[in-house]
């Protein structure tokens, strides 16, 4: 692996910085004190889509059809980033608030698997308006129920084909972003007694009839943007909604569709741990140099292993990045990355806490609300507990249960 960061890396990773101090990190704690997500209208949205964010990564109609690239993009942010740049990205955007970054407009989860399984009609018709964005735009992914989180070959939430479409009826909850979603890519199932292979996923667009009884959750952290859930009543689809047609799904594949999207966001979530961890990092040395604690060698000791495990972290997260990149098999390397950052950040966050004394029991302090944030880098996209039995299958030989 080469650890050089390129030159327009490097300018991005400033700009990040940048607007971090004096833009994200503000939001985000005002967000947090007064407890709801940032509203739609908020004008940073507006500013981040001026600027030429929220775009999708897929460059337009007109490409692979001996096309130049699609349409043109006025000031456009450039080719699309590796994986492991934006690894580099997330780490540095999570660092100033992970809420925020979720909160930002664009395709999100599931824009990699309608790139990867996508007709070209439907990449059209549903990444096409991220192209150029005219307004804050989002999409989100819908897997967790009620009744089935981790066991995500659990959904209840049914699809029965009707005519020239399908009728999806279930309830989904703690979905980023969704009640102002554009499309919501829904996974649901032609059968819950037939496991992952009758799983199928589904663009069900705002406005839909039988869409709604969004409700935004209470959270401990992440206030900055919104995880609501949702109901579908009897809502009908065109066939043309079904991800990636009919054919897609001869092989067990909508199952694996979502697996897809794990598989590319552990490293991302674990990289938003890193930045997490680190940020408390910070934080806990200028309190300790104000409140003169480094004079004691035990706090020194303590912080510095923090220091160590981040840093240990981080090259999990790029190794796993590394080999995505190379389109080779990560999945443990995906997996190892998760549960170990996620584990760093809640230490470095709690060693804070620990320094902060009284301090960090009054709830207004910036370590406090990541040590609050932090905890749901351990459950998102697979918690610790299903890391580790991935990783364990993996070890002695048994297929992915
Ligand atoms: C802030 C936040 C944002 C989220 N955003 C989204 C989103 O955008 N889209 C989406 O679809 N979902 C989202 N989720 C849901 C998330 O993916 C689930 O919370 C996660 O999959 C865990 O599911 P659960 O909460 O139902 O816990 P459960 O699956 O009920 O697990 C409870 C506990 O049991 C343990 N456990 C479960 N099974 C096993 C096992 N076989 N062996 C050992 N231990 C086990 C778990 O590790 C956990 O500790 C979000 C959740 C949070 C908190």
């Amino acid at each position: 692996m080469n650890f050089e960061i390129d030159e327009a890396t490097r300018v991005r990773l400033e700009v990040i910085r940048e607007r971090g101090r004096s833009e994200v990190r503000p939001i985000g704690l005002e967000a947090d004190r007064l407890g709801r997500p940032i509203p739609v209208e908020d004008p940073y949205f507006s500013r981040l889509v001026e600027r030429g964010e929220g775009r999708t990564r897929w460059p337009g109609p007109t490409a692979g059809k001996g096309g130049k690239g699609g349409p043109e993009r006025k000031g456009g942010p450039g080719p699309s980033p590796t994986t492991v740049t934006t690894l580099l990205f997330v780490e540095e955007l999570a660092y100033w608030d992970r809420g925020v970054m979720v909160a930002n407009p664009g395709v999100g989860l599931p824009e990699g698997n309608v790139l990867a399984m996508g007709t070209e009609e439907q990449k059209e018709r549903f990444l096409g308006p991220f192209l150029s964005p005219d307004r804050p735009r989002w999409a989100c992914f819908a897997m967790t129920e009620p009744g089935a989180g981790s066991d995500a070959a659990a959904i209840q939430t049914s699809a029965r084909r009707d005519g020239d479409g399908w009728i999806l009826n279930g309830a989904k909850c703690f979905i980023g972003n969704a009640s102002r979603s554009d499309w919501i890519l829904v996974q649901a199932t032609l059968d819950p007694t037939k496991g992952r292979g009758a799983q199928r996923a589904f663009f069900v667009e705002r406005g839909t009839p039988g869409l709604g009884g969004f409700r935004i959750e209470k959270k401990m952290g992440l206030k900055a943007y919104e995880s609501t859930s949702f109901t579908l009543q009897d809502c009908r689809v065109p066939a043309a909604n079904l991800l990636g047609g009919e054919e897609r799904y001869e092989k067990p594949a909508g199952f694996e569709s979502a697996m897809r999207v794990f598989n590319a966001g552990r490293p991302i979530v674990a990289a938003n741990a890193v930045g997490m961890g680190r940020a408390a990092l910070d934080e806990s040395l200028d309190f300790a140099r104000e409140h003169d604690l480094l004079g004691d060698a035990r706090t020194r000791d303590r912080l510095e292993r923090a220091a160590r495990k981040l840093k240990m972290a981080r090259l999990l997260c790029l190794r796993a990045g590394w080999l995505a990149d190379r389109q080779r098999p990560n999945i443990v390397e995906a997996s190892m990355s998760k549960a170990v950052a996620a584990q760093v950040g809640q230490e470095a966050t709690s060693l804070g806490m620990e320094l902060l004394g009284t301090v960090g029991a009054r709830g207004d302090h910036l370590i406090e609300k990541l040590y609050r944030d932090v905890k749901a880098m351990d459950l998102v996209e697979g918690t610790g507990q299903i890391q580790r039995i991935i990783m364990a299958r993996k070890l002695v030989g048994l297929p992915r249960s």
